[in-house]
């Protein structure tokens, strides 16, 4: 007999619905869900290969202290009175949890209460800060809370499609076929990809512009000006100031700075100013630079300044890396916010406070991923819980981080894999259930909500996270708040808080949903916030009221730059087959087939001049470290930079680990690392 079980897909914010059929003999295959409207029933490669990675091979079953296996309750009493002890003596910033965006809402819920409304310090920060944190800075500064004004139904309405800074073919497949279907059945529709590399993306593309590294913002802030001539008919808050650094940038000076042909940025801004609907859809080649923020915002103003925003097939729509990046901007998952997108202002913390009833939410911001590490690393930090991600092989300057953990007292580590760089150094192993065990509800780009389910029975010792933290919330002594015996009853007190005393003007409230039963829990559909809203596209309830802003926003390059030591920019990314550090997408033969070691892709006049050949290894150095890959050159690679895959950690390359490389420059606003750009030099290995 088959049973059929609907989830939701572990890797990227497309957040496809799957179907897990289960037989009595224990196989699993996966398909799309054709009733999921993220996806139709569309699955990607990796999506597809789901049910290859669902083997207990490599798996962490039983908690382990010090290496040593010990029994559940040891393991909780002694991590337990091994962080009161932190606490007490050194005050409540010397812990801190560090969390991911393969966390489930509730997992993420339980974590943030514990950390920021318990124990009471703000330093819950989360791998989705190297994804989009500078999106929701551009879009909390640009609408007062961090919404998202679109949904992928917008793609099917739209005139003309912008990808800045995304190579969806690759990192967001299943939109990206979408996209793909949209402009077969309207060819009219236009895409242009703002992209240094040629990539899979710029298939479709009817205009590609190659631009300088980094140089993004200028595109649009030229673009501004052009729109003050005719559309801009709305008066928004830093109108005259962005109106007037605009009016500096035009088309020579867009286009030399951007080195590009301007007859080809004019093109991209007659087209945009000319579209009827207009969308941006953009990642981490906008969000992953020292000025990230202010790129998002150059995007932002000139959807508000020509009213393409708020109405169907429009708006700036930055694409989420991981299945549950929006569902850790919900619950408090970034450092400086709290709870149901609440600031650290005395109101919200009061309300807080009241809820949770507790008299120590954290009253200010946290450490944000790069500088809480560095923090672990000052010994600052004493205590850090790592839920979920592999911090070793996805932040920057990866030897630090190495260094800062082993000189940590109390690293504990819940992940579902036996071994993983960052696993070296935990002092505490939790064995975490994964997908297909777990339990809870994940959120997609577009905000929606949808149910990811079990169909596995927990293997070994495995627990879920939100029960990891409820048990030592428990032992440290707050009991009642960490009651939990089910992940329902964690979503329904999420669902509730967003409601709770909320003034009106929240865009986040999924109140309706506080009182789901058991079954309607484990029925729900996939649904979209703001829920009281007719159309989900639509922020109709957020119309321009004053509140928008147009933020001012001044061009600059990147940090990094070459110079005659380091002679060439280095960017990273994503490929098709694999996903963040291939602890599961690894395991799979037939995604390894795609590419099978990290590659450097070189423009053939850099292959030359720096005496490298195609399929030659090349040593890749900057000043933080080095790795060693496979040359691969290619004229899709613009003359003065390379691009090295994101994925290969020492478990799977030795020497393969790219973010040895990458520095530890942030957004000032966002904290968000420039892993896009660093400074490089090659020799033949
Ligand atoms: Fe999973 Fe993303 Fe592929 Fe959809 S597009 S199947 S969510 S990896």
């Amino acid at each position: 007999m088959t049973n059929i079980v609907r989830s939701t897909c572990p890797y990227c914010g497309v957040g496809c619905g799957v179907e897990a059929h289960t037989t009595d003999s224990g196989s699993v295959e996966i398909s799309g869900d054709k009733r999921h409207p993220a996806n139709f029933g569309r699955l990607c490669v990796k999506g597809a290969a789901l049910g290859e990675t669902l083997g207990l091979e490599g798996r962490l079953l039983h908690p382990e202290i010090n290496g040593e296996r010990v029994e559940w309750n040891l393991a909780l009493d002694e991590t337990a009175a091994r962080l009161q002890a932190i606490i007490d003596q050194f005050g409540p910033k010397a812990v801190a949890f560090y969390a991911s965006g393969q966390l489930l809402t509730e997992d993420y819920y339980a974590a943030n209460k514990l950390m920021k409304g318990f124990i009471g310090a703000g330093n819950i920060d989360t791998n989705s800060r190297l994804c989009m944190s500078s999106a929701v800075v551009g879009y909390k500064r640009a609408f007062g809370a961090d919404f998202v004004p679109c949904s992928y139904e917008d793609l099917e309405q739209t005139d003309l499609v912008v990808l800045a800074g995304s190579n969806a073919a690759w990192a967001h497949p299943v939109l990206y076929q979408r996209l793909v279907q949209a402009k077969q059945q309207r060819p009219q529709m236009k895409v242009v990809v703002i992209d240094p590399r040629r990539t899979a993306t710029c298939e479709i593309a009817d205009l590609h512009l190659a631009l300088r590294p980094g140089s993004d913002a200028a595109l649009f802030v030229g673009l501004l000006n052009i729109l003050s001539s005719s559309q801009v008919d709305n008066t928004f808050d830093g109108q005259t100031a962005a109106l007037e650094i605009a009016a500096n940038w035009t088309l020579e000076k867009t286009a030399d700075f951007c080195q590009l042909d301007s007859v080809d940025v004019q093109t991209f801004w007659q087209w945009f100013a000319q579209a009827n609907r207009a969308m941006t859809l953009y990642t981490m080649g906008i969000n992953q630079s020292a000025s990230g923020s202010d790129k998002c915002n150059a995007i932002i103003n000139v959807h508000l300044a020509s009213g393409k925003i708020g109405r169907p097939g429009c708006g700036p729509f930055s694409l989420t890396g991981q299945p549950n990046a929006m569902g850790g901007r919900e619950v408090g998952g970034l450092a400086n916010q709290l709870a149901c997108h609440m600031s650290f202002d005395a109101a919200d913390i009061a309300r807080l406070g009241r809820f949770w009833g507790s008299e120590r939410i954290a009253e200010t911001p946290g450490l944000m991923a790069v500088e809480l590490f560095e923090a672990v690393g000052r010994g600052e930090v004493k205590a850090v819980w790592i839920m979920g991600t592999n911090p070793l092989v996805s932040l920057p300057d990866s030897s630090r981080v190495a260094q800062a953990l082993a000189n940590c007292p109390l690293v504990i580590v819940s992940d579902v894999a036996r071994e993983t760089d960052t696993l070296r150094y935990a002092t505490v192993k939790f064995p975490a259930l994964a997908w297909g065990e777990k339990n809870g509800t994940v959120t997609n780009s577009e905000r929606r909500i949808s149910r990811q389910r079990a169909f596995l029975p927990a293997p070994g010792e495995a627990r879920a996270d939100w029960w990891m933290v409820a048990q030592i919330a428990q032992r440290l002594g707050y009991r009642q708040a960490f009651n939990w015996q089910h992940p329902q009853q964690i979503f329904s007190e999420h669902a509730a808080l967003s409601g709770y005393q909320n003034n009106g003007t929240r865009a986040f409230d999924i109140s309706v949903l506080a009182n789901l039963s058991r079954e309607q829990y484990d029925a729900l559909e996939p649904v979209c916030w703001p829920i009281a809203a007719e159309e989900p596209s639509l922020f109709r309830s957020w119309r321009p009221d004053g509140k928008f802003q147009l933020v001012p926003v001044e061009p600059c390059l990147p940090q990094a730059v070459a110079d005659h030591v380091y002679p060439l920019i280095l960017n990273t990314g994503r490929i098709r087959d694999q996903w963040h550090t291939m602890t599961r997408t690894g395991r799979v033969p037939r995604l390894l087939q795609h590419i099978t070691m990290p590659f450097l892709e070189i423009h053939p006049r850099d292959a030359i001049r720096y005496g490298v050949t195609n399929k030659g290894l090349v040593r890749v150095a900057s000043r933080q470290g080095g790795m060693v890959a496979r040359v691969l050159v290619s004229d899709n690679q613009r003359p003065g930079s390379v691009f090295v895959p994101m994925h290969w950690s020492q478990q799977f390359a030795r020497r393969g680990l790219i973010n040895a490389l990458v520095a530890g420059v942030c957004d000032p606003h966002s904290g968000q690392p420039e892993s896009k750009q660093t400074a490089v030099r090659i020799q033949r290995w």
